[in-house]
């Protein structure tokens, strides 16, 4: 049986990156950049003040001290936003405020602090060295340099850079559209009555919710019935978008006809099964030129592999370079008994006690449960060949969006003693 890694390559090696589109830089949080961005301007514009002060000579505050001030005479006051006609001579201070341009003669700016306003004059209290407080032209990013690439993730510091850039609009890559057929007879959708026999499609959810984390559109096809040619005719619809996908119909029973379906159209299936737990039977191919998954029913699995496989072959095709979760090593809590021959992913709880995280298992990891996940920090991968992984041992966790709230939390304490973040803030 294919490994998650043979899998992966195989998937990734049909997945083509979508085309760009140009939108508007206030609609552009969480795209991922389809262009090289070439700095056309010097960030900052000009020399400018980095504090509340004076704009001074150099050689005119030499030796100041608070026994000894020097006296100087103010000739302008300088606000941001305007430009000083008036080049400085000896003997004389202008007034300055943080990000208003330095005016001609100025060498450094003297902040309000170390001064006392005294009528039409100040005094400065300290000597400070040429160039100190001024934010020179050019020092966050100089006309002609490369400031991001393809494939940039775009937050709202990346958001702002390109405001300073001036850039109004950006191009950015298409977001997949992704259909999300779920199949099965017992399904019914929120809302309805459910009658003995019959539960939700939480899938549709859990798939439709999965497709927008990875900033792709779904599409939501609704339940197609276990009938051959209802599902063909549904896979069908689902092949005007980008990619699609299934869930339930592709493992072993009578009435697992999504396989049937799909043997009937035109296209490929690369695989039918992977040696996971959960998730073994999931499928991925090409149908009518689109890439398809067929994920298992079962709702942890449904999630496990979408996050496996479905999740980065979506970022892939929007753009994104980075297609993996971070992990991290954790010490478990618990032993962890599996027979070899798949890989298995354990929803974790990760806690950090003294300095280390550790990994313990969410409860029963069954496939139908599904609150394993909705718990669940991270993923702990127990190889392939391991039958017996014993508390203490080391496990890789793959981070799930929640991971970093365990991380995260022991720096929401209060600090103790000296510590080095304490100066950290500025
Ligand atoms: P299947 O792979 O179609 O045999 O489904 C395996 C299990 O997953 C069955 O218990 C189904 O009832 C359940 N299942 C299938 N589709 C869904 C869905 N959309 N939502 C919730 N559970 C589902
Ligand atoms: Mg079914």
């Amino acid at each position: 049986m294919l490994s998650v890694e043979e899998a992966r390559r195989i998937i990734l090696e049909h997945i083509e990156v979508l085309g760009l589109e140009k939108v508007s830089l206030l609609c552009a949080l969480g795209r991922v950049l389809g262009e090289e961005v070439i700095s056309g301007l010097d960030i900052p514009p000009w020399d400018n003040s980095a504090m509340d002060g004076y704009a001074v000579q150099a050689s005119e505050v030499k030796g100041a001290c608070p026994d000894h001030p020097v006296l100087l005479r103010v000739i302008e006051d300088l606000p941001a936003g305007r430009v000083s006609a008036r080049s400085l001579k000896a003997g004389e201070a202008i007034r300055i405020m943080t990000g208003a341009p330095i005016p001609a003669g100025a060498e450094v700016v003297v902040m309000v602090e170390d001064t006392e306003r005294d009528g039409e004059a100040v005094r400065i209290f300290r000597e400070i060295k040429s160039g100190a407080n001024i934010r020179h032209r050019g020092e966050d990013l100089k006309a002609g340099v490369k400031v991001f690439s393809p494939g940039t993730a775009l937050g709202p510091a990346e958001i702002g850079v390109l405001a300073s850039l001036n850039r109004g609009t950006v191009f950015v890559y298409r977001r997949p559209r992704v259909a999300v057929l779920a199949t099965g007879d017992e399904l019914v959708e929120v809302g309805e009555p459910i009658r003995p026999g019959q539960i939700i499609s939480s899938n549709t959810y859990t798939l439709t919710s999965q497709v927008r984390q990875c900033g792709a559109i779904p599409i939501d096809l609704g339940i197609g019935r276990d009938d051959l040619g209802m599902l063909r005719q549904k896979l069908e619809e689902g092949c005007s978008a980008d990619l699609l996908i299934t869930s339930g119909g592709v493992s072993m029973g009578d009435y697992d006809l999504v396989k049937g379906a799909l043997k009937e159209m035109e296209g490929e299936v690369k695989f039918w099964r992977v040696a996971i737990r959960p998730g073994m039977p999931t499928a991925f191919g090409i149908v009518l030129g689109k890439p398809f998954f067929g994920l298992p029913g079962n709702p942890v699995s449904s999630m496990v592999c979408f996050e496996l496989f479905a999740r980065p072959a979506l970022l892939k095709m929007g753009g994104h370079s980075h297609l993996f979760r971070p992990s991290i090593q954790a010490i478990l809590d618990q032993d962890v008994v599996k027979k070899p021959g798949r890989t298995h992913f354990v929803r974790v709880i990760l806690e950090r006690k003294e300095g280390e995280v550790y990994a313990r298992l969410t409860g029963d990891q069954g496939s139908g449960i599904l609150t394993s996940v909705s718990s669940a920090h991270g993923l702990a991968v127990v190889p392939e060949e391991v039958s017996l992984l014993k508390a203490g041992q080391k496990v890789k966790v793959l981070l799930l969006d929640r991971g970093w709230e365990a991380l995260a939390e022991e720096d929401l304490k209060p600090e103790t003693g000296d510590s080095p973040r304490s100066n950290e803030a500025q």
